[in-house]
C-alpha cells in the first residue's frame, strides 16, 4: 500500500483541480492521498468524486500557525468540518488572507513591481470584486504562491523560489504577517473536532514565520495531543529526516512521509515520500470527526 498524506489542489496554491491531483496519484501508483489544502476542506467532494475503484481519499487540510514567531504548519486529517468553533476560524484565516494578499499587492506595486490585484485573484480563482475581502464569495484560498506567479509574469522575478527570495518571503518588502493560529490552540481545536493532526516539514534551523520549528514546541505539541511528524518531505535532506524520525519515536508520535505537491508550481512529484501504511494506521487510529473515503 503506497501512502502519500499531503498534496494540494487549485482551491488553495496547487495548480490543478482536486479532481486532476486524484487522477494523478493514481497514475503515479498510490493507494491513498490526502487532499491538504491550505485551510479549507472545499476541495475534498470533488476529490470524493473523482475516485477511482479502491483508491483512498483521507479529508484533510494544512493550517498555518505560529507560536512565539515560529511559523508551524499543521497537517488536520479527519476532522468534522462543521465543527463550529473550527469553521469560525477557518472562514477568518481564509478572509485575512485575501485582505492580506490586497496589502502585499500595494506594497508591490509601490516598491515598482507591477503586479495586478485582477491577476492575482484569477491566479488564485477567487473574485476580484465587492467591498468585502476577495475570496468571501468563494471557498477558493489566496495564498503568496498566486502572488509569486503574478511578480515572475510581471518580470520582477524569474521563478517562484526567486519571487519568495527577493519579494514576498519574510522579512522582504512586499511580506505582509497574517491572522493565524496559536500552534498549540490548533492542535486542541482539531482534537476537539474529532480529528488527528502532524506537524509538517518541521525542518531544523532559524525560527520564523516562514522558517523551521523549535524542537521545544513539537515537545509542547506533543503534549497537546499531536500524532506525527512528517519527517520525510522533499524539504528535508536525509539528517533532518533522521532527526526528525528520532524525535517521533522518543514522543511516541507517527512518522510520516509526503510529497507536499502543488501540481507544476513544484514539479507533479506525488509519491516522491510515502508514509509506511503502520505509521498511517497508528496516526488515523484517534480520529472519530471523519472517515477516509474509499470508492468500490
Ligand atoms: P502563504 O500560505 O500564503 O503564506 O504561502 C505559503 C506557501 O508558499 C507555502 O505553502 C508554499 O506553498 C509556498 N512557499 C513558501 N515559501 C516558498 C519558497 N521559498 N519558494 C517557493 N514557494 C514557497
Ligand atoms: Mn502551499
Ligand atoms: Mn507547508
Ligand atoms: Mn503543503
Amino acid at each position: 500500500m503506497r501512502i502519500d498524506l499531503h498534496a494540494h489542489s487549485s482551491v488553495s496554491d496547487g495548480t490543478e483541480p482536486p479532481a486532476e491531483v486524484v487522477r494523478r496519484a493514481a497514475e503515479a501508483g498510490l493507494d491513498v492521498l490526502a487532499l491538504t489544502d491550505h485551510d479549507t476542506v472545499s476541495g475534498i467532494a470533488a476529490a470524493a468524486a473523482a475516485l477511482p475503484a479502491g483508491f483512498t481519499l483521507v479529508p484533510g487540510m494544512e493550517l498555518s500557525c505560529l507560536h512565539e514567531g515560529a511559523g508551524v504548519h499543521l497537517l488536520a486529517y479527519l476532522f468534522d468540518p462543521a465543527h463550529p468553533e473550527l469553521e469560525a476560524e477557518l472562514r477568518r484565516i481564509r478572509d485575512d488572507r485575501a485582505i492580506r494578499a490586497r496589502s502585499m499587492v500595494e506594497r508591490l506595486r509601490n516598491a515598482g513591481v507591477a503586479v495586478g490585484w485582477e491577476r492575482v485573484c484569477e491566479l488564485a480563482g477567487v473574485p476580484a470584486g465587492g467591498d468585502g475581502p476577495a475570496g468571501a464569495a468563494g471557498e477558493s484560498v489566496i495564498g503568496r504562491p498566486h502572488i509569486a506567479r503574478a511578480i515572475v509574469e510581471a518580470g520582477a522575478a524569474a521563478d517562484v523560489p526567486e519571487a519568495f527570495d527577493t519579494w514576498i518571503g519574510f522579512g522582504r518588502p512586499g511580506y505582509v504577517a497574517r491572522y493565524a493560529l496559536d500552534a498549540l490552540r490548533a492542535v486542541e481545536l482539531v482534537r476537539a473536532a474529532g480529528g488527528v493532526c502532524a506537524v509538517a516539514h518541521p525542518a531544523r534551523g532559524e525560527a520564523t514565520p516562514d522558517g523551521a520549528v523549535p524542537l521545544a514546541l513539537v515537545e509542547q505539541m506533543a503534549e497537546a495531543g499531536l500524532g506525527g511528524i512528517e519527517a520525510d518531505h522533499p524539504a528535508h535532506d536525509e539528517e533532518e529526516a533522521a532527526f526528525w524520525r528520532g524525535v517521533a519515536k522518543r514522543l511516541e508520535l507517527a512518522v510520516t512521509g509526503s510529497s507536499d505537491d502543488h501540481g507544476e508550481l513544484t514539479g507533479h512529484r506525488l509519491g516522491c515520500r510515502e508514509t509506511a501504511p503502520e505509521e498511517y494506521a497508528r496516526l488515523i487510529r484517534p480520529a472519530t470527526g471523519a472517515a477516509p473515503i474509499t470508492a468500490e
